[in-house]
């Protein structure tokens, strides 16, 4: 589960939460992932790979890993808002 400490600096969205990814599929926003199948959570970079090799490996039963975006960060529309650019959300680029 993720934790934080100050509730000022995060805030609730709701676009772009319920695509599944597949591992090494191109990470649509910076942040942390959990997986749909084991509940075991990563962070991922924008446009790298979702992580494959270092996540836990699934028994067969439990069948592939599926990732989903569970927090992210808006790093990148802030520095796209201070440049005059379209602040993009989650739900617009999934
Ligand atoms: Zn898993």
């Amino acid at each position: 589960m993720a934790i934080y400490q100050d509730a000022a600096y995060v805030k609730r969205g709701t676009g772009g939460f319920d695509a599944k990814y597949k591992p090494g599929d191109p990470t649509p926003h910076s942040g942390i992932y959990r997986c749909a199948v084991c509940g075991r959570e990563d962070v991922s970079e924008a446009g790298k790979p979702l992580p494959s090799q270092n996540h836990n490996q699934h028994d067969p039963a439990e069948g592939p890993i599926r990732w989903k975006l569970l927090v992210y960060s808006e790093g990148d529309s802030i520095r796209r808002s201070r440049t005059g650019l379209k602040q993009g959300t989650a739900h617009s680029v999934i």
